[in-house]
C-alpha cells in the first residue's frame, strides 16, 4: 500500500489523539492573537481557513503568502493553507516593501497575509486578494469551522509543493524554494525522531516560522500534540521567562539566540536568580557554526542539551545532527564541546559527500523540488543527482561533516542569509561608488556581519556612513554593510574577477574556520 505523505497527516494526528491539550500559547498581547487554542481548535480553524479560502475562490495550487513574525495564525496556515492543497509563502517580514513585493510577484501570489505590524509599510503591495492579520478583517478567515465541515476535496498528492520559501543566495533576487508534502513530511519525522520529541515536550518557537518552515519541527510537534509557545521576538531575558512558565522542553535557534539565552543567564546568576531548564531543556542549533565555546556554556552555565544540526533551506533542512553521544559521556565539557562543534553525522536517509574542490554534496528526500519558476538554477543546483550546498567542508574519520569554508557567495548574519551581489548591485546604485565589493567578516554577536570594500569615484564622493544609510534605505536593515572601507583599488584577476576569498583573508586569520 502506499499512502501519500501529506503534511496534514501531523495535524490530524495531533488532533485525533490528543484534542483537548492545549497546543499553542499565542503571544500574550500581540494584535489579532488568538490566546490560548487546543488541538481540536487548532485543527477547527486550520480546517475553517481551507473553507474560506474555497468561498474567496482560491484554487488548489495557488499561493497564499503570510508575512508575519511568529504567531498562532501562521502555525494555523501551515496547515490551513497546506495541507489543503494551496502552497504557503511564508515570507521574512523584515524585508522591506519593495523585496517583499519582488516576492509576491515572483511567486504569484494571490493571497497576501498581513501582519498588522507590516500593514503601513506594505500599502503599495495588492496582489487579488490582501488580509490584515488584525482580528477583524481576518474573524472569517481564522473561525473554527463546525465538525464535520470538510474542505473542497483536494486529491492528496505528495509530490505536490507545500510551500515555497524564498531564500537568498547566489543571485541578486531571492530564490523560490518548493518544498514538497514529501520533502516536509520526512525531514519532520526524521528531525523529530533525530531530536527524541515526545508528548511530553513543551515546543518554544523562538525559531522564526518564515524561515524553511521553523526548520519543520512545528509539523513534527504538531502530530506527537506538543504544546507550542509562541514567542513574537527574541530576548534572552523574555525566552528564559516563557521556558520557566510553560515549562519549556524544546527550542531551535541560530546560535545568536544561544548568545542572548547566556547573556541574559549571566546576568540572571549575577542578581541571584535560578536560571530554568537544567537537565530537562534541549537547544537545536543551526545556521551557522557554533564556537565550541558556546556549546561548552549550554552544557556548564545552562544545564540544557546541546543539539547541532546542518542544512539548507533547499533541504527541508536537515542533512546532518550531532547530538552527544554514549561514548562522549566520560569526556570532561570542553573536549565533547569539540566534538559536538562538527556539523554533525548525516540523518537516516541523507547521503552526503564532498567534491574536489572541497563543495558538500548532499541526496536525500529531504532534498527541495526545484527553484520556483527557475529552471537553470534548479538545474544547477541538482547536477548530476547530488544536491550543491555551497558550502566546504570535509567528512572526518568518524563520518562527521565539518563545515569550515562558503563556496558560495553569502554571508549569514544571525542565522540569516544575505546576498552578497545583491548588496554590491544596492552600493552600485550610488553616484559615488566606482568598485564595490561584499564580504562577510566575524562578529561577536551575530556571528558575521556584512563589509563593503569600495572605491570610490572621486576621492571624496562619499562617506562611509553616507553608504550605510544608501543601502539602509534600500534594503531590508538585516543586510546592510555594518562598516565600509575606502579603498583605492580592489584586487582582481587576471580575467577581471574579484577574488573575494583573498578580500576576506586578513579578517579570517588566526581562526581555524572561515565561516562563523
Ligand atoms: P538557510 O537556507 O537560510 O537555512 O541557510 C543555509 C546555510 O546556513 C547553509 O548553506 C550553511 O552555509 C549555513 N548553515 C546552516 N547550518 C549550519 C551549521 N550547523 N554549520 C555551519 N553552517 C551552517
Amino acid at each position: 500500500m502506499k499512502v501519500p505523505l501529506t503534511i496534514g497527516d501531523y495535524l490530524s494526528r495531533g488532533a485525533a489523539i490528543y484534542g483537548q491539550r492545549t497546543a499553542v500559547f499565542d503571544e500574550p498581547g500581540a494584535p489579532g492573537a488568538l490566546g490560548t487554542l487546543t488541538y481540536r481548535e487548532l485543527e477547527s480553524r486550520a480546517r475553517g481557513m481551507a473553507r474560506a479560502l474555497d468561498a474567496m475562490g482560491v484554487d488548489h495550487g495557488e499561493r497564499v503568502a503570510i508575512v508575519s513574525p511568529n504567531a498562532a495564525k501562521f502555525a494555523i496556515s501551515y496547515f490551513g493553507v497546506s495541507a489543503y492543497g494551496r502552497i504557503l509563502v511564508p515570507v521574512n517580514y523584515r524585508l522591506n516593501a519593495d523585496e517583499i513585493g519582488y516576492i509576491i510577484d515572483h511567486s504569484g501570489t494571490t493571497v497576501l497575509l498581513v501582519d498588522p505590524e507590516s500593514e503601513d509599510s506594505l500599502r503599495g503591495i495588492s496582489p487579488k486578494h490582501k488580509i490584515v492579520l488584525d482580528g477583524v478583517a481576518d474573524a472569517e478567515l481564522f473561525a473554527p469551522a463546525p465538525d464535520g465541515a470538510e474542505p473542497a476535496e483536494w486529491a492528496a498528492d505528495e509530490d505536490a509543493t507545500a510551500s515555497i520559501n524564498y531564500t537568498s543566495g547566489t543571485t541578486a533576487r531571492p530564490k523560490g524554494v518548493q518544498l514538497t508534502h514529501r520533502n516536509c513530511w520526512l525531514n519532520a519525522a526524521t528531525f523529530g525522531w533525530h531530536t527524541t520529541v515526545t508528548d511530553r515536550d513543551v515546543f518554544l518557537h523562538t525559531l522564526p516560522m518564515f524561515h524553511c518552515n521553523g526548520w519543520g519541527m512545528p509539523y513534527a510537534v504538531t502530530g506527537l500534540g506538543v504544546p507550542q509557545v509562541v514567542v513574537r521576538k527574541i530576548d534572552g531575558e523574555e525566552i528564559l521567562r516563557r521556558i520557566e512558565a510553560h515549562g519549556v522542553t524544546l527550542l531551535c535557534g541560530a546560535p545568536a539566540v544561544v548568545a542572548a539565552i547566556l547573556t541574559a543567564a549571566a546576568d540572571r546568576r549575577t542578581a541571584g536568580r535560578d536560571v530554568p531548564g537544567a537537565g530537562t531543556v534541549r537547544i537545536v542549533v543551526a545556521g551557522a557554526p557554533p564556537p565550541s565555546k558556546t556549546i561548552e556554556r549550554v552544557e556548564t552555565e545552562l544545564g540544557w542539551e546541546f543539539i547541532q544540526i546542518y542544512g539548507l533551506t533547499e533541504t527541508a533542512p536537515l542533512l546532518t545532527i550531532n547530538r552527544a553521544r554514549s561514548e562522549w559521556d566520560g569526556l570532561a565539557p570542553a573536549d565533547r564541546a569539540r566534538m559536538q562543534s562538527r556539523a554533525g553525522a548525516p540523518a537516516v536517509g541523507v547521503e552526503i559527500r564532498t567534491d574536489d574542490e572541497g563543495e558538500v554534496l548532499a541526496r536525500s528526500n529531504h532534498v527541495f523540488a526545484g527553484y520556483w519558476e527557475q529552471p537553470e538554477e534548479s538545474a544547477r543546483a541538482l547536477a548530476d543527482g547530488w544536491f550543491h550546498t555551497g558550502d566546504g567542508g570535509h567528512v572526518d574519520a568518524e563520518n562527521y561533516l565539518v563545515i569550515s569554508d562558503r563556496k558560495k557567495d553569502v554571508i549569514i548574519t544571525g542565522g540569516e542569509n544575505v546576498s552578497s551581489i545583491e548588496v554590491e548591485d544596492c552600493l552600485y546604485q550610488h553616484p559615488a561608488v566606482a568598485e564595490a565589493a561584499v564580504i562577510g567578516v566575524p562578529d561577536e554577536k551575530w556571528g558575521e556581519t556584512v563589509k563593503a570594500l569600495v572605491v570610490l569615484r572621486t576621492p571624496d564622493g562619499a562617506t562611509g556612513a553616507e553608504l550605510i544609510e544608501h543601502c539602509r534605505s534600500r534594503l531590508a536593515h538585516f543586510k546592510c554593510p555594518t562598516s565600509v572601507e575606502l579603498r583605492d583599488v580592489l584586487p582582481r584577476t587576471a580575467t577581471g574577477k574579484l577574488q573575494k576569498f583573498k578580500l576576506r583573508e586578513p579578517y579570517w586569520t588566526g581562526r581555524e574556520r572561515k565561516v562563523n
